[in-house]
């Protein structure tokens, strides 16, 4: 006798719902993009539970005749491709015809549909996978499928989900996603009863951006609109000043599908690239359009997963359009209050979740110093309104201040396109006064009162010139005349001996000369006669792998190092002179307005900022 049995299609979809049905999310992802797919301007949904008890969807999109409706419970059912060859050009979320299936084999499924052209519309009642009626009843046109009682049949599944309120997270966050991706949709989303999302359907994506994030977000974020070789992006990008601790905040999606894609989301961070600090993530959301022949959505059931064809345009269409926002929106920090302006939900401390180089994190250090003693500059830039109704509660207590500081993200910048125009490439202009502590160069000009952190601004520009030096660096390597000896005894060693090569690539020459000790021969010809200095701090950064280190990287943290090893320091005296080669210096970078860790350089008070503060408005 046999032993191997085709399995019958109630047990086959019940494996498949374990695909496809992981949570309450899951079901919610496959019935509303189901009423995505279908046309709808309008879905309502409502959980109860986080969806355990129930989930109801309910759309106006186009419905389905009573034999498709039958049609579509069976297995590898759909409407949106008929062979394989259509996988090619998939324009629709859906195409596997599994999810509704696999739904109604592990819940007690009703499903209620409408054509507009039938005036009666189909009720199917399912449980555990079994159609138990079918009945004509009266319905507006579109669909309705409410799922109760999910996993009743599967009790195992059931013990593996967790608490309601994570749950509701995962629902909530996949439901935020989808209104991102579609703001032409009118969503309504209520939880026992009452409303916790919506959004108007008008199309205005920074509206749906307001709904979800915040009004402050909102108005922090950037337009984004690039072509390239007939793929574009669109979008926006949050002004660097608005910094979350994780990559969870990017929203992207293609050809309006919701994916998940390092390739894009790293193209985002190296965009921002030193614009933040490290272990600081941008918050964006983005819309790629890639012609559908060279995007591969079938490489996972849940469809989070995309493979593009060609990976450096997409990388190179990212970066470029986040690059040109960020560029064209750059200014000065206008003024700066205590930190409430970033997301409250962020509390964990960026010296703990980053793993900054220890020259960063001196700088850091040294930052919470200098800040330490200067919370009269900070009051003086509260917002005027704010100063009048001071209250000593509002100030930030001793213990506060370093946490303040880290976060370099101060106020929410105002984007104000026309006036940057009027600053930019005129820092030469600017009358230096002198300086502030030996450490903040004191300039005004017609847009108003400057302040420089005299260390990072020189850092900025020694940034961007060793960057050129590097790039033009015809014989990579200069030999030392005196080789350095290291001594390096366990996983330092064996973490330089594996990575001998890449140190190579960079330009640092490393022979083994037995036993724990190594030869530094050869250095950078770009650095300075520093250049040995910075070795040992590589070879941490190398340790650490915290990310996939490249020589590209690597040799970024080399000249990032070797800035801020060359740039003039706090406390040093500046003559005015210096001061205004300095300034004409700022005009010639890229990105003036932050050092190369991504913390600001210039602060400006605005004359407009001033007469509110004496009341001459
Ligand atoms: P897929 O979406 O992969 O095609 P599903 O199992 O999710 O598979 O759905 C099967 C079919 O049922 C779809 O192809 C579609 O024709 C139909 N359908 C499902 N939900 C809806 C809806 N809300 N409105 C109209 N048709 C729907
Ligand atoms: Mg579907």
């Amino acid at each position: 006798m046999s032993i191997v049995r085709i399995l019958d299609e109630h047990t086959a979809n019940q494996i498949a719902a374990g695909e496809v049905v992981e949570r309450p999310a899951s079901v919610v992802k496959e019935l509303v993009e189901n009423s995505i797919d279908a046309g709808s301007t309008v879905i309502n949904i409502e959980l109860e539970d986080a969806g355990l008890k129930l989930i109801r969807v309910t759309d106006n999109g186009s419905g389905m005749s009573a034999e498709d409706a039958q049609l579509a419970l069976a297995r590898h059912a759909t409407s949106k491709i008929r062979s394989a060859a259509d996988l090619q050009q998939v324009v629709t979320l859906g195409f596997r015809g599994e999810a509704l299936p696999s739904i109604a084999a592990v819940s007690r499924l009703e499903l209620t549909t409408r054509l507009s052209e039938i005036p009666a519309a189909t009720r199917l009642v399912v449980e555990g996978g079994t159609i138990h009626r079918v009945e004509e009843v009266g319905a507006a046109v579109g669909t309705m499928v409410s799922v109760a009682d999910l996993f009743f049949n599967t009790p195992a599944r059931r013990k593996f989900l967790k608490s309601q309120s994570t749950e509701l997270g995962h629902v909530v966050d996949l439901l935020e996603r989808l209104m991102l991706g579609h703001p032409g949709i009118a969503w309504q989303v209520r939880h026992q009863g009452r409303v916790i999302l919506q959004s108007a359907g008008n199309n205005n994506l920074l509206e749906v951006i307001s709904e979800i994030y915040g009004r402050e977000t909102a108005r922090a974020m950037i337009p984004v609109q690039w072509r390239l070789e007939g793929q574009t992006i669109a979008g926006y990008a949050a002004q660097p000043s608005l910094t979350r601790s994780s990559r969870r905040w990017q929203a992207v999606f293609v050809n309006g599908r919701h994916i998940s894609s390092r390739l894009v989301s790293d193209a985002v961070v190296e965009a921002y690239q030193t614009r933040l600090p490290i272990g600081r993530y941008p918050l964006v959301v983005l819309k790629l359009d890639v012609p559908p022949d060279l995007v591969d959505v079938n490489v996972h059931p849940a469809k989070l997963e995309v493979r593009f064809q060609n990976e450096g345009l997409v990388q190179q269409l990212v970066m470029e359009g986040v690059d040109q926002a960020l560029q064209a929106a750059q200014s000065p920090v206008d003024f700066w209050e205590p930190a409430e302006a970033t997301a409250p939900e962020e509390t964990s401390p960026v010296t703990e979740a980053s793993p900054e180089p220890p020259v960063a994190k001196a700088r850091a250090d040294q930052a919470v110093r200098e800040a330490a003693v200067t919370p009269l500059f900070r009051e003086l830039f509260a917002p005027a309104n704010e100063v009048l109704q001071t209250k000593p509660a509002r100030l930030p207590s001793e213990s506060a201040w370093p946490r303040q500081v880290a976060e370099p993200a101060p106020a929410p910048i105002k984007p104000e396109p026309a006036e940057v125009k009027e600053i930019s490439g005129q820092f030469a202009d600017l009358l230096p006064l002198g300086q502030f502590r030996a450490t903040y160069i004191i300039a005004t000009g017609p847009a108003g009162l400057y302040i420089i952190d005299q260390h990072a601004a020189h850092e900025r520009v020694r940034y961007e010139t060793l960057q050129a030096a590097a790039k033009e660096a015809a014989s990579l390597s200069q030999s030392l005349l005196f080789p350095v000896t290291l001594e390096l005894a366990g996983e330092d060693r064996e973490v330089l001996l594996r990575n001998i090569l890449l140190f190579r690539d960079l330009g640092f020459v490393v022979e083994h000369f037995g036993g724990n000790t190594f030869l530094l021969r050869e250095v950078p010809a770009y650095l300075s006669g520093d250049a040995p200095d910075y070795f040992p701090d590589l070879l941490e950064i190398v340790r650490e792998q915290k990310w996939q280190v490249s020589s590209t990287r690597l040799q970024d943290e080399a000249l990032k190092m070797a800035a801020c090893k060359s740039a003039i320091k706090a406390g040093d005296i500046m003559t005015l002179a210096e001061i205004s080669h300095l300034l004409a210096e700022l005009d010639r970078v890229r990105q003036p307005y932050t050092c190369p860790h991504g913390r600001p350089t210039i602060f400006r008070l605005s004359p407009e900022e001033l007469e509110k503060r004496f009341l001459r408005t």
